[in-house]
């Protein structure tokens, strides 16, 4: 399909293929018809499939009827929103409506928190068509009554998910309450959760849904890897695959601001160009970090999962999960920031022994099965370990060749996971199976049922 069947204009075909857009992606060739004949929409995309342009190329259209070049602010008011969760979204879709909107006269503008109002404040009285905001920040707005909400026709709530997930569900209902009962309403979220369908049978009228990835897969052009690993040798693993892989870009996701700050500190000590974004930099800070990353002036982007949401970085090749996560739907967004639009990407996952219970929980979301492996070099020692205690335990058996008791500590150190006692033969039969201990402990308990 091309884009010029879907019904978009000139003046927006034309600033598209300026952006080498040649075809529009599943999840556009699914919503652009559906927002375009003014249906409400409640859509499932992943990360990377194009649908900031699937919401805001038809909302374009339909307010290309409103395009103008008067000075008055009257004559441009409020006429779609979009709320994001987080600033960078906010900021990666202003930036991208305006290249969207070069060849139209609508002005659009991108309001968040953590910055001087008074720019946004001077730019929103001027007037515009679209508004691209944080919900906190929009509601300062609103009590100073920089902007008026009742004109607006369109409202879009990206990555719905993530805004309930950041406990806006409040700012979001209050939004909501202030805008006219006549509009088009679009979500999108990453998944269908019970709190997102709510959301939308509350506010939407008989939305049209439309799926475009299976819920909460992971992309397939993605390699995603998981390595074992103690914790105490993550980073010198990790320095070593940036370099033996010859990574020119890559963001490796922490869970905490501070391991994110440390590692880091220590990646440039070991040569590396690394720098930290987390909510407790600086907006400036952030904003500058990300630019320098954007631009490939920066190698090595060290990212909590908020901090790097909505991040695109143009055919970015890898993402390293640091730590995994403990919400399995983040190592999904985190993977996401690779494989974009297309491109083929690689998500490695560095996994200690304490972290097999996450590791799980992804396999389970994701319905895939990610066997660990290890590299020469940073082999775990509770893989090692365990030989030696096997070799001692054989001896110990030839010495008693019938325990009575299971030795679930056969199972790499670990007992967890084991949530039966075994019988005697079962433990001597799970002695034979798992000799080379390559798997981490609960692949243990697997084959021992
Ligand atoms: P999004 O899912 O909206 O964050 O978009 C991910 C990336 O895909 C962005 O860099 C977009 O500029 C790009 N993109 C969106 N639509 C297309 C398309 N039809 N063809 C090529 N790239 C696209």
């Amino acid at each position: 399909m091309l884009f010029s069947e879907l019904g978009l204009s000139p003046e927006i075909l034309r600033a598209i293929e300026e952006q080498g857009y040649s075809q529009p992606t599943p999840i556009q060739e699914k919503a652009i018809p559906l927002v375009l004949s003014s249906r409400d929409l409640l859509a499932a995309a992943q990360t990377g499939t194009g649908k900031t342009a699937a919401f805001m190329l038809p909302i374009l259209e339909r307010l290309k009827k409103y395009a103008n070049t008067s000075v008055s602010p009257a004559m441009h008011p409020l006429r779609a929103l979009v709320l994001s969760p987080t600033r960078e979204l906010a900021d990666q879709i202003g930036v991208n409506v305006k290249t969207y909107t070069k060849y139209l006269p609508l002005r659009a503008t991108t309001v968040f928190g953590g910055v001087n109002m008074d720019p946004q404040t001077q730019e929103l009285r001027r007037g515009v068509e679209i508004l691209i905001a944080t919900p906190g920040r929009l509601l300062d707005h609103i009590q100073q009554k920089t902007i008026q909400l009742n004109k607006v026709e369109v409202l879009v709530l990206d990555e719905g998910d993530r805004m309930l997930d950041m406990g806006f569900i409040q700012d979001i209902r209050k939004i909501m309450g202030m805008l006219p009962k006549e509009r088009q309403t679009l979500l999108f979220s990453a998944t269908f959760a019970p709190e997102i369908k709510r959301l939308a049978s509350d506010f939407m009228k008989s939305p049209q849904t439309v799926e475009v990835a299976r819920q909460n897969a992971t992309n397939d052009q993605v390699e995603q890897i998981v390595y074992s690993v103690d914790a105490f040798k993550k980073r010198h693993l990790l320095t070593h695959l940036i370099k033996s892989r010859d990574m020119s870009q890559v963001i490796v996701f922490c869970k905490t601001k501070l391991s994110a700050d440390r590692l880091a500190r220590e990646l440039q000590r070991d040569g590396l160009q690394a720098e930290a974004i987390h909510g407790d930099k600086a907006q400036g800070a952030r904003l500058e970090t990300l630019a320098a990353f954007k631009e490939g002036k920066l190698r090595v982007l060290v990212a909590t999962d908020v901090a790097a949401r909505g991040l695109d970085v143009t055919e970015l090749p890898y993402v390293v999960n640091f730590e995994l996560p403990n919400a399995p739907e983040d190592y999904v967004h985190r993977i996401g920031r690779t494989g974009r639009a297309g491109a083929k990407g690689v998500a490695i996952s560095l996994m200690s022994p304490e972290e097999t219970r996450q590791h799980e929980s992804i396999e389970k979301l994701t319905k895939l099965t990610l066997t660990p492996q290890t590299v020469d070099g940073f082999r775990p020692s509770w893989m090692a370990r365990p030989n030696e205690r096997e070799r001692e335990r054989e001896r110990e058996r030839e010495r008693a060749p019938a325990p009575s008791k299971p030795e679930a500590s056969v199972l790499a150190g670990s007992t967890e996971g084991v949530k039966k006692p075994m019988n005697s033969r079962r433990s001597r039969k799970a002695k034979r199976e798992v000799p080379a201990l390559l798997l981490p402990p609960r692949y243990k308990v697997e084959i021992i049922r």
